[in-house]
């Protein structure tokens, strides 16, 4: 097997027929020689999806179907492409045509060059909401900030993995992925090339704001300690206007001036600032520990359901 493509499919019966048609049209102009598998991995779709999979698969064999026993996230449903594929090349993309398949075929040649890695970097962002487009920038400047994440701005889930840069991927065991950050961790050479993303072709985008805030905390809390951190730095913050304060209140009384005889005001900010801190890094190391309990208990990251191919792994 030379090129696989891994597309998880999540309630996509609207524009799953426009995909297949797209993807056998693009696997058909990749060079003659190439053996090509396009894995659709149906993470627990409950429209259906997975019977327009089924019928591909059975129409075409370069398609092959997987069915998850529920809906476990986009980044676990990747997951599962990725240890089903047998490419020498794997590249992966989203059912909703956002991402041309055409545009494959320039990373194919990137490959084909030398890259392990070729990264799609969206130069134009359509038919997306202003609000979209703000928090995605936010979460980008952020994560750059941090330092955590090696991979370029704006590039997504949209890219090819070499045969040895994705065994390395496979072998890192975390539930809490954040796939985008493991493969920037994981270096070898890399390309980038630029695309146009485009408008969904039909439905709404399964990522709803609440799970864009729990990818975004995952992206950061898995790739980086610096939210820990930061509980030091606001006890520095909060310990000089205090020892001013101390230092001031020692002069009064030194001076035997009672001058802040009420205190109460003083108090109350006191307990409010030093409380509400405790609390919220509380709930940071929370984020932590939990993460170490998700890791301990060594749960599978999804579990297949059924599939139209019999070899599960490669
Ligand atoms: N997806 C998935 N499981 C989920 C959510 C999304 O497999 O729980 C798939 C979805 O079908 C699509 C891709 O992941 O192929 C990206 O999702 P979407 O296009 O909704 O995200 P957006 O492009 O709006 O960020
Ligand atoms: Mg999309």
């Amino acid at each position: 097997m030379d090129i696989s493509y891994v597309i998880p499919v999540y309630n996509e019966s609207e524009s799953l027929a426009r995909l297949v048609a797209a993807m056998a049209e693009t696997a058909g102009r990749l060079p003659a020689h190439y053996d090509v598998e396009i894995i659709l991995v149906d993470d627990g779709s409950s429209d259906d999806s997975w019977r327009q999979i089924e019928a591909a698969a059975k129409h075409d064999a370069r398609f092959a179907g997987v069915r998850l026993s529920r809906n476990f996230g986009h980044q676990a449903a990747l997951t599962c492409g990725y240890q089903f594929s047998r490419g020498r090349a794997v590249i992966c993309l989203d059912a909703d045509l956002q991402d041309p398949p055409d545009v494959t075929l320039r990373m194919v040649e990137e490959w084909e060059k030398g890259a392990d890695v070729v990264f799609a970097v969206r130069s134009m962002r359509r038919g997306e909401t202003w609000f979209k487009l703000a928090t995605a920038s936010a979460f980008y400047w952020l994560i750059e900030k941090l330092g955590a994440v090696r991979t370029p701005r704006n590039s997504g889930d949209f890219r090819l993995l070499s045969r040895r840069a994705l065994d390395a991927l496979n072998g890192m065991p975390e539930r809490h992925r954040y796939i985008r950050g493991l493969v920037g961790w994981l270096g070898f050479q890399a390309a980038t090339i630029e695309y146009e993303r485009r408008e969904r072709a039909a439905g709404v985008t399964k990522y709803p704001f609440t799970k864009m805030l729990r990818f975004a905390t995952d992206a950061i809390v898995s790739m980086s300690f610096a939210p820990l951190r930061l509980a030091y730095a606001m006890a520095v913050l909060a310990a000089v206007p205090f020892l001013a304060y101390l230092g001031y209140a020692l002069v009064m009384y030194v001076l035997g001036r009672r001058a802040f005889a009420p205190g109460w005001a003083s108090l109350i900010l006191a307990v409010i600032v030093f409380g509400t801190t405790i609390l919220v890094f509380i709930g940071v190391m929370g984020e932590y520990v939990g993460r170490i309990y998700e890791e301990v208990k060594q749960r599978p990251l999804y579990l297949v359901r059924g599939s139209t191919r019999d070899t599960p792994r490669a």
